[in-house]
C-alpha cells in the first residue's frame, strides 16, 4: 500500500533522511517513534510530497509519489494538478489543526469534497455528518473552530481528512499540541479508525498509541530507521536498550 525505500532528504546540505525503507501494507498501522530531531516528521511529509525527497522511491497504492514514469519508462515530476489529484488518496493531520476559521466545523468538512466535484452538496452533508458521529461531534456541528477545544479541533480535522475518502491517513503528531487531559479523545477515534482497518502512519510521542494500536513499530535514530518490527519486539523484555531508554525518557 505505501512503499517507501532508500528515501533521501537534506536541508541546506544536511541530511536528515539517510535512506529511509518503509513498506505499510492495506490494513495496516505503522507508528513511527524516535528521538526529536530523528527524521521522523520529515519522513511522513515525503510520503504525500509535502517534503519532496532527494532520492529513493515511495509509491502509494502503486503509484509514484510526485512523479509518473514518462516515455521509455523515465520518472518525471508531476504538475501542480497531478499532484493535488494524488495527494485526494492521501489523508493528513498534522499537531496543528488548521481548520479554517471562518467556516463551521460542517462546512470545514464538506468543503473540500464539494468544491472539488468530488460530491454534491448534500451528499457531502451527509457524509460529513456521518463522519462527525464517527468522531463524536455532531452536536458541534454549526460551531467555529475557536469554539471548540483542542481536542474536539483535532477530531474534526480527522473527519475532514476522512471525508475525502483517501486510502491512507498519514498523521503527524497527532496529540502533541493537546493539553494532556485532551490527548485520550483523539487517541480513541485513531483507534477506532484502525479497528476499522484504516491504512495509517502515524508519528507520534505517544508510547501507548504505538502499543495500543501498532501492527508495525519504526524506530528512526538521526535519519536512518534503526530497527523495525512489530511491538512485542520493540517494547518486549528483549528490546534494544537504546530503544528501551527511549521509550522511558517519553513515558
Ligand atoms: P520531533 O520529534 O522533534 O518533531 P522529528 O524526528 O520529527 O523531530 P524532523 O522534524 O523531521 O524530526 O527534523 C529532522 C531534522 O531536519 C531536524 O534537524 C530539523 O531541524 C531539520 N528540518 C526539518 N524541516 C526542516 C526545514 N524545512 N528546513 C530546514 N531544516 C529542517
Amino acid at each position: 500500500m505505501v512503499s517507501a525505500a532508500g528515501v533521501t532528504k537534506s536541508f541546506h546540505g544536511n541530511q536528515v533522511l539517510k535512506g529511509v525503507d518503509v513498506e505499510v501494507h492495506a490494513g495496516e498501522v505503522v507508528v513511527v517513534i524516535g528521538p526529536s530531531g530523528s527524521g521522523k516528521t520529515t519522513f511522513v511529509r515525503t510520503l504525500n510530497h509535502l517534503e519532496p525527497a532527494d532520492g529513493g522511491s515511495i509509491e502509494v497504492n502503486g503509484q509514484l509519489i510526485g512523479n509518473k514514469r514518462g516515455q521509455n519508462g523515465r520518472v518525471v515530476a508531476l504538475s501542480d494538478r497531478e499532484l493535488s489529484v494524488q495527494r485526494r488518496g492521501v489523508g493528513m493531520v498534522f499537531q496543528r489543526f488548521n481548520l479554517f476559521p471562518h467556516k463551521t466545523v460542517l462546512e470545514n468538512i464538506t468543503l473540500a469534497p464539494v468544491q472539488l466535484g468530488l460530491m454534491k452538496a448534500d451528499e457531502a452533508t451527509e457524509f460529513g455528518r456521518s463522519l462527525l458521529r464517527k468522531v463524536g461531534m455532531s452536536v458541534h456541528a454549526n460551531k467555529y473552530p475557536h469554539q471548540l477545544s483542542g481536542g474536539q479541533q483535532q477530531r474534526v480535522a480527522i473527519a475532514r481528512a476522512l471525508a475525502m475518502k483517501p486510502g491512507v491517513m498519514l498523521f503527524d503528531e497527532p496529540t502533541s499540541a493537546l493539553d494532556p487531559e485532551l490527548v485520550s479523545e483523539v487517541l480513541a477515534v485513531i483507534a477506532e479508525l484502525a479497528q476499522e482497518g484504516m491504512t495509517m502512519v502515524i508519528v507520534t510521542h505517544e508510547m501507548k498509541l504505538a502499543r495500543d494500536v501498532a501492527d508495525w513499530v519504526v524506530f528512526m535514530e538521526d535519519g536512518n530507521v534503526v530497527k523495525q518490527g512489530p511491538p512485542e519486539t520493540i517494547f518486549g523484555p528483549d528490546a534494544e536498550p537504546r530503544i528501551r531508554r527511549f521509550v522511558q525518557s517519553v513515558s
